[in-house]
C-alpha cells in the first residue's frame, strides 16, 4: 500500500482517487475549492453531458489533439464502465440526441454526489480548501506536495489533475501547468478552445441575437480549408457564436498566423447555386413591383435582410423588376458563401475548454505516469488534451483519471 496524493478533486481528480483507493492505495484528495467539481457543477448547463455513448472508432474522432495517446485510458476505462460506475453509485443516466449522456435527474451536481458516494465506500480521505503549491521531487522520484501555507505532506505517489485555464472562477488556475514546468516538464502553449471567434466586419454586429440552424460552416486560413461543419450558429455583439462556431474554434490553432482566416456560412447547404437561383427568380416574379428589402424576408430571417443586400452590393431600394441578372448572382453566391473575417479568439473566461498543456510526449499513455519524474502522475485537461463537445472532454478526464489511479504500483 502507498501513500497516494491526488491534487485537483475536478472529474479527474475524484476518478484517480477512486482508482488508487480500490487498489488498496491510502488516497488523500486536495481541493483548493469549499467543494469538489465545481466546474463539473456547471457543465452541460448544468445538466452535466457526462459522456458520449458512441463507438470506440467515433470516440477518438472527436479527439482533437493526441487521440492516439488516449487509446490504452479510454480501453481501461471507457463511457460504457463509466455509465455503470455512476449509475451503479445510485446516478441513473439517459442518452439524448448526438448520444450524449445526462443523469435522468438534469442535475450535474447529482453526478458529483455519486462519485462522493464511491469516494467515501472507498475512505478516500479529502481535504477541502487546500491549495498546493508544488510538487516535491528528490532524485527524479516525488516524495510529496507543499501546500500554500507552507506544510509538506509526504507520498509516495501524486496525481495532478488541476485542470487547464477556462472559466477561473471554478479553480483551474493553471496551477498545474507550473508545477509541472518546475518539475521539469514541457507544457504546449496553452490557448482557449471551445471559444466564440471575434469577427472584423461591422454587419455582423447588427445581427447579434440572431441564431442561424441548419447552415454549413467553413473555415479557411489562406487557400486551406481547416474545418467545415454543418449545423446552428448565433451571432453576438463581438461576432460569432454556438455549436459550430466553438467547433471550428478548436482547430484555429491549425491556421498559419501569418495567413487571413475566414469563416464562411452557406445560408441554404440544402440548395444548388442553380436551385437557389430558381428559387429566388420565382420570389421575384411574384413580387415584381416591390421593392427588394421587403422581399428577401421570405428567404432569411429579418435581421438578415439588410446585411444580405449590403454585403451583395444591392439597393434595397430598388424595385424587384431592376434587379439584374449580376446583381440576383451576387445574392447566389452570398447565400452560399457569406464570409468573415476572423480578428481572433474570446478568451479563456468564455471557453469551455483549454487546448496544449503537459506535452504527452513526457507522458506514459499506458500508465499516465511522467516519463521524468517516478511516482508523479498526470490527468485530465492539464494534459495536452482535448475533444470537441458532446460529453467527450469529461471523457478524457475520466478515462486518464481511472488509468492514473490504477497504475500506481
Ligand atoms: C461552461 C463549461 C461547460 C462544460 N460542459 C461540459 C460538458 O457538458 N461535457 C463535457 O464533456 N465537458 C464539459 N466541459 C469541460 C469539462 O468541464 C472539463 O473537461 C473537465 O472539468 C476537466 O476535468 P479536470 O478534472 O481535468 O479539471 P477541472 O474540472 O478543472 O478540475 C480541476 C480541479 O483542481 C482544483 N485545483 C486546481 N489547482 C489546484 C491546486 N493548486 N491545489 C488544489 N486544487 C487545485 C480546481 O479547484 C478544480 O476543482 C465544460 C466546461 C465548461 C467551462
Amino acid at each position: 500500500m502507498s501513500r497516494v496524493i491526488v491534487i485537483g478533486g475536478g472529474p479527474a481528480g475524484m476518478m484517480a482517487a477512486l482508482a488508487a483507493a480500490e487498489k488498496g492505495h491510502s488516497v488523500l484528495l486536495l481541493e483548493k475549492n469549499e467543494k469538489l467539481g465545481k466546474k463539473l457543477y456547471i457543465t452541460g448547463k448544468g445538466r452535466c453531458n457526462v459522456t458520449n455513448a458512441c463507438e470506440k472508432d467515433k470516440f477518438f474522432e472527436n479527439i482533437v489533439s493526441n487521440p492516439k495517446f488516449l487509446y490504452s485510458a479510454f480501453y481501461d476505462c471507457d463511457n460504457m464502465r463509466l455509465m455503470e460506475m455512476i449509475e451503479s453509485a445510485g446516478c441513473p443516466l439517459k442518452v439524448e440526441r448526438g448520444e450524449r449522456v445526462f443523469p435522468v435527474s438534469d442535475h450535474a451536481s447529482d453526478i458529483t454526489a455519486a462519485l462522493q458516494r464511491l469516494l467515501k465506500a472507498e475512505d478516500v480521505e479529502i481535504r477541502l480548501h487546500t491549495t498546493v503549491q508544488d510538487v516535491i521531487v528528490h532524485e527524479g522520484q516525488v516524495t510529496g506536495v507543499c501546500l500554500a501555507d507552507g506544510s509538506v505532506l509526504e507520498a509516495e505517489a501524486v496525481v495532478t489533475a488541476t485542470g487547464g485555464l477556462s472559466y477561473q472562477t471554478t479553480g483551474s488556475t493553471g496551477d498545474g501547468y507550473r508545477m509541472a514546468q518546475m518539475s521539469g516538464h514541457t507544457v504546449k502553449e496553452c490557448v482557449p478552445a471551445l471559444v466564440p471567434m471575434e469577427i472584423e466586419e461591422d454587419w455582423c454586429r447588427a445581427m447579434q441575437g440572431l441564431s442561424l440552424k441548419n447552415v454549413a460552416l467553413t473555415m479557411t486560413c489562406g487557400k486551406k480549408q481547416i474545418y467545415q461543419g454543418f449545423g446552428e450558429m448565433l451571432f453576438t455583439h463581438f461576432g460569432v457564436s454556438g455549436p459550430l462556431v466553438l467547433s471550428a474554434s478548436s482547430y484555429y490553432g491549425r491556421c498559419s498566423k501569418k495567413e487571413k482566416v475566414r469563416l464562411t456560412i452557406d445560408l441554404k447547404p440544402a440548395l444548388t447555386e442553380e436551385q437557389l437561383d430558381k428559387r429566388l427568380l420565382r420570389d421575384f416574379e411574384e413580387n415584381r413591383n416591390r421593392q427588394i428589402k421587403n422581399v428577401l424576408g421570405r428567404l432569411y430571417p429579418a435581421k438578415m435582410v439588410p446585411v444580405m443586400i449590403t454585403v451583395s452590393g444591392l439597393n434595397g431600394e430598388q424595385k424587384v423588376n431592376e434587379v439584374t441578372r449580376q446583381q440576383r448572382h451576387c445574392l447566389v453566391e452570398t447565400t452560399k458563401c457569406l464570409p468573415m473575417q476572423v480578428k481572433g479568439l474570446r478568451g479563456f473566461d468564455e471557453a469551455v475548454i483549454t487546448q496544449g498543456g503537459v506535452s504527452v510526449k513526457e507522458i506514459n499513455p499506458s500508465t499516465m505516469e511522467s516519463k521524468q519524474v517516478k511516482g508523479l502522475y498526470f490527468a485530465g485537461e492539464v494534459l495536452d488534451l482535448d475533444a470537441m463537445t458532446g460529453g467527450f472532454n469529461l471523457q478524457i478526464a475520466w478515462s486518464t483519471g481511472h488509468l492514473a489511479g490504477a497504475s500506481i504500483p
